[in-house]
């Protein structure tokens, strides 16, 4: 397929890498060092987010935030100015639900197909083409990305309606989130009592309390590897919906409060750009 992606950043790169790869034309945005190092030479750079999708079948957004893909969309030189009928537009990113929704009604009125389409698996899921990917959107939109999907993911889950995806991913990343605090803090409890908690790790990875978190990140934590991987700042946004949504929806999600006020305070002690499991370092009272 001819296909648009914005959005090249630590997920977006592989991603693009993985569909040329599997002999998708791709035409990007935007340019940078990082990006030209990946994919230079293998793919045509846009100048703008209207150029990048006005030839594609497809476009794919994988952007940080809801106002970043409101801003491609909707901006000037953005995605909808250059829309064509029939043009697929596929949202990656973890943003709002509500924000998809009004996106995939105002493509609709374009004559294009969307579908919210955000992913879990983290950077080395994006690298290896296995992502779980949530989706919300009409089925025959779903049967269309088919040959997109297949390269970017092991599972793909069609979720429901147009922001069911996005509900499923604010769902993924309070799992997530809660499960890196409780690493931390089972990691910081070791420590703290002079045993060694690269043993207590092994021990807990063979039992009921083993999780790919406890695998992943409670090596990063270890090791003291901090670099992303997936930024405390685009998780504190996703943990930020879920609790956003909880109050509109009069539910009660304590634990995902409380561990939104902790990456709150991870992003005001300057760990924002570091991994998401630099919630330990909070803890270790070393926050630089
Ligand atoms: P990132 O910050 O590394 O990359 C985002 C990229 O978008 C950057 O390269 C940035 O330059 C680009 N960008 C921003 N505004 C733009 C614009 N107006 N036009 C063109 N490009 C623009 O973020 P990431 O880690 O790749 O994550 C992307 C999305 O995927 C986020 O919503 C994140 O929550 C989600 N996600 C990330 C991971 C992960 O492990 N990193 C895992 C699952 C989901």
């Amino acid at each position: 397929m001819d296909i648009g992606f914005i959005g090249l950043g630590v997920m977006g790169r592989p991603m693009a890498a993985n569909l040329i790869a599997a002999g998708h034309r791709l035409t990007v945005y935007r340019d940078s060092a990082p990006a030209r190092e990946v994919l230079g030479g293998r793919a045509r750079f846009a100048g703008s987010a209207a150029e990048a999708a006005r030839d594609g079948e497809a476009v794919v957004l994988m952007l940080p935030d809801t106002p970043d893909v409101e801003a491609v969309m909707r901006g000037e030189d953005g995605v909808l100015a250059a829309l064509r009928p029939g043009t697929l537009v596929i949202d990656m990113s973890s943003i709002s639900p509500a924000a998809e929704r009004g996106l995939a009604a105002e493509v609709a009125a374009a004559g294009g197909e969307y579908l919210d389409a955000p992913v879990s698996g983290g950077e080395a899921g994006a690298r290896e083409g296995m992502l779980s990917i949530m989706v919300g959107g009409d089925r025959t939109a779903v049967e269309r990305a088919a040959p997109i999907f297949e390269v970017l993911g092991g599972r793909v889950s069609h979720i429901g309606a147009a922001g069911a995806g996005q509900v499923a991913k604010a769902a993924n990343q309070i799992v997530v989130g809660v499960t890196i605090e409780a690493v931390a803090e089972a990691l910081r409890l070791a420590e703290a009592a002079g045993v060694d908690a690269g043993a207590v790790r092994d021990a807990l990875l063979g039992g009921f309390a083993s999780s790919r978190v406890l695998d992943v990140h409670g090596a990063r934590m270890l090791k003291g590897e901090y670099e992303p991987g997936f930024r405390v700042a685009l998780h504190r946004k996703d943990l930020g919906l879920a609790v956003e949504a909880s109050a509109r929806l009069d539910v009660s999600l304590p634990v995902s409060g409380l561990v939104h006020q902790l990456m709150n305070a991870a992003v005001a002690a300057g760990l924002g750009d570091h991994d998401h499991a630099a919630l330990k370092l909070l803890l270790d009272g070393r926050t630089g």
